[in-house]
């Protein structure tokens, strides 16, 4: 089986090979993924530092030339990539090309932004005297990236790092490492020149700490948990970088007497439950007024009933299996807590046997659960969720705030004024009405709010805050 390498300067070099292994068959091994050391994550970042002065004052041609290369590829192989990311990660064929699709968009998307850099110009309040306001890159910037999204979180780091002239070093989650490596490969044979972009797949603690701890690496974008996350602003803080955090999330989805039912229940299995839970914007507390609770309630055990749970390549499936061991025993595990709190398990939630080894769970869904509830206040990230009774709009959006994190948050509602109040007042920050929490487009901003995330926010035109720092500079006339 051939190795796929690290690249660092442009080299691809080995090391020691680890398997790629398919959640949903654990006999079918992608391939193999060579695994980097503290010393060649150091020879990235200095390859990084050296290729930074020339890439930083590259012309915008360029730039948007190897981006949009990138983006057409990505576009044209997206049938062959998505079924990679989805034998790799384990979420359906339809979600492996849709999300394919959509790193596409964004490297389209910053093909773009490359040419419309822009700064101000403005007379200063002295006489005689212009103010110029420009945006450079910041430097070396480290992408840190988790499992869930294997080719769009990457995508939505590498695009804008490179468009706004940064150099790059890149590790990937050890859990899925294909989609990142082709990412690299295209971008390698769009024609970005050698040290731009780094790649070095291995071990967070060994190849993601020596980014932590290097002082040659001035800025650190960070998706994953809430643990790391803290570490890495820790580390950050003591080298005075800039950093940026997408953590956890333990969204709500708040539906009221008035909802239209369908769009209520559609939106929340959606949520809860497609990709398997496993995105940081799903929906784990369902928070349902009493007026609509049992037949609510009722309509989800039917609409959960319909769904197919199984091998994620294959035809018909609705949700594949959970990512790996471990995330399937945290899974089960919370299983076991919501009981032992006295939640009842109205739905789901057993392991299930498939034609092919894999890490199969039965979509789970908890009722009579309280906010207070383990279940309801820590990240599961699988397909668990609890529905929350409550009397009326006024607890369900407190109920709905009451949580440490604040990424995103849905309501279903016929009302325009609850919708708007909702929007208003959810302390998240993404809001979305009748329509489920996650799913989001990839020209606006990503992130959110309390401990969700730190820092400037992800994609579009947003994305400029983190990838540039601003420089004033004055003239006399
Ligand atoms: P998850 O539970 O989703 O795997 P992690 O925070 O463990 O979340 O992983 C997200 C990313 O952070 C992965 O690429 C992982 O390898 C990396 N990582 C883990 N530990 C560290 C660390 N000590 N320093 C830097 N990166 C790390």
């Amino acid at each position: 089986m051939t190795l796929h390498q690290n690249l660092i300067a442009g080299e691809w070099v080995g090391g020691d090979g680890v398997a790629n292994i398919n959640p949903s068959d654990t006999n079918d091994v992608i391939g193999e993924y060579a695994r980097a050391s503290a010393e060649d994550a150091k020879a990235a970042i200095a390859a990084a530092k050296a290729a930074f002065p020339a890439w930083s004052r590259s012309g915008i041609l360029e730039r948007h030339a190897i981006l949009r290369k990138t983006a057409d590829e990505i576009l044209a192989r997206k049938d062959e990539l998505g079924r990679l990311l989805s034998r790799e990660e384990g979420k359906t064929l339809a979600e492996g090309i849709g999300e394919t699709v959509r790193a596409g968009q964004i490297f389209d998307f910053f093909a773009g932004e490359a040419l419309r850099l822009a700064g101000e110009v403005i007379p200063s309040v002295r006489p005689n005297i212009g103010v110029e306001i420009t945006r450079e890159p910041v430097g070396v910037v480290g992408i840190i990236t988790p499992w869930n999204f294997p080719i769009a979180i990457p995508a939505w780091k590498i695009a804008p790092a490179l468009c706004y002239g940064n150099t790059i070093v890149f590790k990937p989650a050890e859990l899925v490492p294909g989609c990142s490596w082709a990412i690299v490969d295209i971008l390698v044979r769009a024609g970005l020149p050698k040290g731009v972009l780094n790649l070095v797949m291995g071990k967070g603690s060994v190849v993601g700490q020596t980014m932590l701890d290097s002082p040659d690496v001035q800025a650190i974008t960070f998706t994953g948990s809430t643990g790391t996350g803290k570490r890495v602003a820790l580390a950050s803080v003591e080298h005075n970088r800039k950093y940026q955090l997408e953590m956890g999330g333990k969204n709500p989805f708040v539906v009221l007497d008035d909802a239209d039912l369908n769009v209520a229940v559609e939106a929340a299995v959606n949520s809860a439950f497609f990709s398997t839970g496993q995105r940081c914007t799903a929906s784990s507390r369902v928070i349902v007024t009493e007026g609509i609770h049992d037949r609510f309630v009722q309509a989800m055990g039917e609409r959960m009933k319909g769904l197919v749970i199984d091998d994620a390549l294959k035809a018909g499936t609705h949700i594949g299996p959970v990512v790996d061991q471990s995330q399937l025993n945290q899974d089960t595990d919370y299983i076991a807590i919501g009981k032992q709190e006295g939640a009842k398990l109205a739905f789901g939630g057993e392991l299930l046997k498939r034609d092919t080894p894999g890490f199969y769970l039965q979509p789970a869904l908890f009722t009579e659960a309280t906010n207070q509830m383990r279940i309801s206040q820590e990240e599961i990230f699988g397909p668990v969720a609890s529905v929350i009774r409550v009397k009326d709009y006024d607890e369900a959006l407190a109920v709905a705030n009451d949580t440490p994190f604040g990424l995103s948050s849905g309501i279903a509602t016929t009302s325009l004024k609850h919708a708007t109040h909702f929007k208003r007042n959810a302390e998240a920050g993404m809001v979305m009405v009748n329509l489920p929490t996650a799913g989001v487009d990839f020209h606006v901003p990503f992130g959110g709010r309390k401990g969700s995330s730190h820092g400037s926010r992800e994609q579009g035109r947003y994305a400029a805050e983190f990838y540039t720092t601003v420089k004033t500079a004055y003239t006399l006339a």
